[in-house]
């Protein structure tokens, strides 16, 4: 299947986008807007399996973007908006796009373009790469295949019951696999609309919740909601579905929120190789803490504690990397994904953290996330977070960064006596380091790299 097929089964009249701008979108007019923008990239040279670079702010021409390398064979490649001027030139470098765009200004000049014959695609053409943030080493690009984001987005559509009577908030980034796919193009293949704002705000967020039936969201976006008074049961009413995912969410946030709204957040896993992955029951149980079940046609299993994937959600590879693609993929071909995890009682996947997070103190493996739930349920704490740092004796040292409710001062003494009441002595944190909030990306990942960077040049 191809975006191309997706599109010719929409009604163009049916609203597609509606913007915050003020522009509007029906689905007919998102893709004559897409097909300029392909002619408007044919009419300066790009040829079939070219990358196009993009670093723009969020807007529907940048989105469109995406579906007129689609449509033209070309390859998309987004890039954060916050990245330097040093990592562009690492992207440019490695990619090496056909064109840049760096500004809103070219993207409405290229929208110029005239009338699009589409190029000859299948569900094996490549149609984006998406630079993962990686933990460790340089951004490796992982190659999109439309039948990936297709499968992939059928999928979702089921699995979340998406039809064309839905109307999503959104209010992610688009550089990203979470705003640019999951949202959508699950709003995409199911004929809904989408409310497109160019950032979270809360309180724009809670005006349009009346209006709504159904937000995508990162944990960030929930905690937000309920911090504030205006956000209630009675404004949900129309809501029929609240989707998390991207980072962990708080056990607590799941049942507070559960206990204001009384809707239960559906939590989902994914990553931008393998796109989405797992997912809580639309209609059953959706068990705080976990990120519920394999999703129809994608096979996960779980060896060393590791989860591996396959299915035709996952990446073919990474872009000119033979070596990291090789080390990424089982003999037997699945796709080592870098989370850890096990198999709840009922076979929900219960995610312990990124390998990569995995502390070694004296020999003894130590899984952040154990201490974290025991640090987080102590009185006075909001959240923390646990890094390994550099140790002469243990090779690396359990280190806990916790941020305090507001006004409140922590013992730290009382606080690893309390931990050591449950705790083998060897994952008890030897440090405590207090800090009004953690490092988040846009995508509500705590930045543990930067806090290993922070505290181990100590
Ligand atoms: P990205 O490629 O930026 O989407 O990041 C993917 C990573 O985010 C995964 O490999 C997980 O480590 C993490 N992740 C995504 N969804 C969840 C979730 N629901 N719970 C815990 N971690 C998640």
């Amino acid at each position: 299947m191809t975006f191309s097929r997706v599109a010719a089964a929409r009604d163009p009249d049916a609203l597609f986008i509606r913007g915050d701008d003020g522009r509007d979108f029906t689905y007919g007019e998102f893709w004559a807007l897409a097909g300029r923008l392909a002619a408007g990239l044919v009419a300066v040279g790009a040829k079939p399996g070219d990358r196009i670079a993009v670093q723009v702010e969020k807007s529907v021409e940048a989105v469109a973007l995406f579906y007129a390398c689609a449509r033209a064979g070309l390859i998309f490649l987004p890039l954060n908006t916050a990245y330097t001027q040093s990592e562009i030139a690492y992207f440019l470098s490695d990619a090496e796009p056909a064109l840049f765009i760096n500004s809103q200004a070219q993207l409405m000049e290229l929208a110029q373009g005239g009338e699009f014959d589409d190029a000859v695609t299948d569900a094996s053409t490549i149609c984006a790469i998406l630079y993962t943030s990686g933990t460790t080493g340089k951004s490796k690009g992982a190659m999109l295949s439309q039948g990936n984001l297709v499968s992939n987005a059928e999928a979702l559509v089921s699995a979340w019951r998406f039809t064309s009577q839905d109307k999503l908030i959104h209010a992610l980034p688009v550089y990203h696999t979470h705003g640019l796919f999951v949202a959508t193009n699950t709003i995409f293949l199911s004929g809904g609309q989408m409310f497109f704002r160019e950032k979270f705000d809360a309180s724009d967020v809670i005006g349009l919740i009346p209006k709504a039936t159904a937000l995508m969201g990162v944990p960030t976006f929930y905690t937000r909601l309920l911090q504030r008074e205006d956000f209630t049961r009675e404004l949900c009413a129309s809501m029929r579905l609240f989707i998390s995912g991207s980072a962990p969410l708080l056990a607590e946030t799941h049942r507070a929120f559960e206990a204001r709204t009384g809707q239960a957040i559906l939590e989902r896993y994914g990553m931008t190789e393998t796109n989405m992955n797992t997912s809580n029951p639309y209609d059953g149980a959706r068990k705080p803490g976990t990120v519920g079940k394999p999703l129809p046609g994608v096979d996960l299993r779980i060896r060393d504690g590791m989860i591996e994937v396959k299915g035709p959600n996952v990446t073919s590879g990474y872009w000119r990397n033979e070596a990291k693609t090789k080390a990424s993929f089982t003999d037997d071909g699945y796709f080592i994904t870098g989370d850890l995890g096990a198999f709840d009682e009922d076979g929900y996947v219960v995610i312990s953290g990124r390998g990569s997070d995995l502390i070694i103190t004296g020999g003894f493996n130590v899984y952040p996330k154990e201490i974290e739930e025991k640090i987080d349920q102590l009185p006075g704490v909001v959240e923390s977070a646990v890094i390994g740092l550099p140790h002469p004796d243990f090779g690396e040292a359990v280190t806990a960064v916790i941020v305090p409710e507001k006004g409140v001062t922590l013992d730290a003494a009382a606080i690893i006596a309390k931990l050591r009441e449950t705790l083998a002595a060897f994952k008890v944190p030897k440090t405590l380091h207090f800090v009004d909030e953690l490092p988040r990306n846009a995508m509500g990942k705590v930045q543990k790299k930067a806090l290993r960077e922070t505290y181990g040049a100590r």
